[in-house]
Order: C-alpha cells, then sequence, then structure tokens
C-alpha cells in the first residue's frame, strides 16, 4: 500500500466517525483507574506511542473496545514469548526515518514550512514515511496481565496540574465567563474553580487553555491568528484538544471531549483537503506537551524471550495484509460508539 493510501484510510476513519457526529477522542473520566492506564505504550519497549500513532490506537481501542492498552508488533509479540492469534487483524500506523537513519518518535516529524517561515534542520529534511502494523493485546496469547499504574488521590493530581501550570509562567486571571486565552494580551481567562462542578474539570479547561498559550510567537509560534470558524482556528482547536487529552491521561483528570461539536465540520472539511491533517495536529500536540513539561509515564519493558534476530523464518508468514487491516479499522470506526454528543 502506498503511503498516500494510508494516509487517506486512515484520515477517512476519522472521518466518518465524525459525520456520525461522534467525538474522535475517547472520553475520560477523571480519577478512573481505566483513565491513568489509557495511554496506548508498546510493552515490548515500556514506551507511549506518541503523535498520530496514539491517536489511531486511542481509536482502535474505542471501536474495538479493549480494554488492554498494550500494543505491539508481530515481530515484537514473539521476541517476549507471546503469538498473535490466527487471523487476528493488525492496526496500521506509520514510522517516520530521517534521511541519517534517525526515527522519528512521532513527535519530531517534519511540519509543512511554517507561515511565519521556521526553518528545518537539513538532517530532518526529506524524512521517509514506513507503514507497519500493531496488535492489542487482547489479539495475542501468552502475555502477562497488564501492570498497573501507581494510585493517586485527587488532591495529589490537583497538586500535579498547579505545579504544571505554576512551571509554565503563563499568566492566569480569573472572573472570566468562560476560559479563554487571549493571544495579544498572552493571557489565560477562566472562571472561579468552585463554578466548575469540580476541580477536575477546572484542570480540564485549563491545560486545554494552556495549550494554546503555547502556540504565542515567543513560544511554539503557532498561528493563532484566525477568527472563530475560520480554517487555522480549527487547526489551532485541534492541537489543543489533542493536547489537554494526553495531559488528561498523565495527569490522571480526565478529558471530555463533546465539546468538539462546533468543530467537527471544520475538521472534517480539513481532513478531506488534507489527509495529514489529523498526524500534523497531533504532532503538534505532542510538542506542546513537551514544551509545558509534562511528564511523561513510563512502563519496564517486558523480558526479552527471544532475539528479535533468531526469530525462526517463517514465523512472519501468517503476517495480514496491510490492506485488509486498513478495511478492518475503516469498518470498525462505523460501530456505534456509545457516546453521546
Ligand atoms: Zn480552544
Amino acid at each position: 500500500m502506498k503511503y498516500s493510501d494510508l494516509a487517506q484510510a486512515q484520515a477517512q476513519v476519522l472521518i466518518d466517525l465524525m459525520k456520525e457526529g461522534k467525538p474522535f477522542l475517547p472520553f475520560l473520566k477523571p480519577g478512573d483507574p481505566s483513565t491513568i492506564n489509557g495511554l496506548p505504550y508498546n510493552p515490548t519497549t515500556g514506551k507511549a506511542y506518541r503523535g498520530g500513532n496514539r491517536v489511531m490506537l486511542w481509536l482502535a481501542g474505542m471501536v474495538n473496545h479493549y480494554e488492554d492498552n498494550r500494543w505491539m508488533t508481530y515481530k515484537q509479540a514473539l521476541s517476549v514469548g507471546a503469538q498473535v492469534r490466527k487471523g487476528e487483524k493488525g492496526i496500521p500506523l506509520r514510522k517516520v526515518i530521517f534521511p541519517n537513519g534517525q526515527e522519528a518518535d512521532n513527535a519530531t516529524v517534519v511540519q509543512p514550512p511554517h507561515p511565519k517561515g521556521a526553518s528545518v534542520e537539513p538532517w530532518m529534511d526529506k524524512p521517509r514515511t514506513f507503514p507497519f502494523s500493531v496488535f492489542n493485546a487482547e489479539q495475542i496469547d501468552g502475555l502477562p496481565p497488564p501492570p498497573k499504574r501507581p494510585e493517586s488521590t485527587p488532591h495529589e493530581r490537583h497538586e500535579r496540574c498547579e505545579a504544571l501550570v505554576k512551571a509554565s509562567g503563563a499568566v492566569v486571571i480569573h472572573g472570566a465567563s468562560s476560559p479563554h486565552y487571549a493571544p495579544r494580551a498572552d493571557k489565560i481567562g477562566m472562571p472561579y474553580p468552585e463554578r466548575f462542578l469540580e476541580p477536575a474539570g477546572y484542570y480540564a479547561a485549563l491545560t486545554h487553555e494552556l495549550a494554546h498559550w503555547s502556540g504565542h510567537e515567543s513560544r511554539l509560534n503557532r498561528d493563532l491568528t484566525g477568527s472563530f470558524g475560520s480554517e487555522s482556528y480549527a487547526r489551532e482547536e485541534m492541537i489543543a484538544e489533542t493536547a489537554s487529552h494526553i495531559m488528561g491521561v498523565e495527569l490522571g483528570i480526565g478529558h471530555d471531549p463533546t465539546q468538539h461539536a462546533a468543530y467537527i465540520h471544520h475538521w472534517m472539511k480539513i481532513a478531506k483537503e488534507d489527509p495529514n491533517f489529523f498526524y500534523t495536529a497531533a504532532t503538534a500536540a505532542e510538542k506542546v506537551c513537551d514544551f509545558l513539561g509534562l511528564e511523561r509515564f513510563t512502563y519496564e519493558p517486558l523480558p526479552q524471550i527471544l532475539p528479535p534476530a533468531e526469530l525462526a523464518e517463517g514465523a512472519l508468514d501468517r503476517l495480514p495484509v496491510l490492506e485488509t487491516a486498513v478495511a478492518v479499522i475503516a469498518k470498525a470506526a462505523l460501530v456505534p460508539l456509545g457516546i453521546a454528543m
């Protein structure tokens, strides 16, 4: 499958969901253990997937009702002594390799030239993209049960949010009628915390505005000039929503994607013209989280039983064809999610 076809197929999955008025990110309840455990990660490396790959796996987990958030390649399953069940279809993801052989972590993928002319490092020029497939732990036999993340109290979670906001140095003015960020004044306006039903809702709104704040020209320098209803506004909104979703998981405060309704129409239109939209927005969202110094949870990698080089020849014969896998996720996405907008 050509890379452009993969991008198109992945964009179509999200467009189809939005067409039905469904959010493209899962609803996360604050403090829910499944929220805390909600980052799709690779148990053979212990690291979470990033950027667009993370979004695709969130979506695949949501539409297929997987409780397990571990994903790995067919080969990686074998390397830890496990086996993908016969007939299971993988989820296609993308890997980006730069000309110097360095692999992008999906947070350093080159973006289209910034309107204000930010330059691109020469070694990052002309990266090549390779498709690969991963399987959910629920499609694999022989894995140990998933490890749990350490539990935290609401107080500890709110302290972490406060620390993140404080460390950013953002100016937050309370008393506003609704949460917003004003780029020209470079200030975040927030209603008083007691106006929210619960503290987690206050912090979820604040991390969203903090994501916008990171885009100021003195910081990550994103285009914040769009007026409400414009394409650049909708693009920025997708970045802020994805970033606050990542923060919602890492900080354990949850995230409510039903606020999306106002933008879905714009996002569908952009994605139809630019199938890479979701990936570039998710990449920018990872940069926001890195810029804010969000602490990322990592897991202990599973012990390797079989080094990948010693994998038996023919063990990969049963790898499903990528085209089939794309068809599966596209079809699965049409299954109602039971999430009301
Ligand atoms: Zn916003």
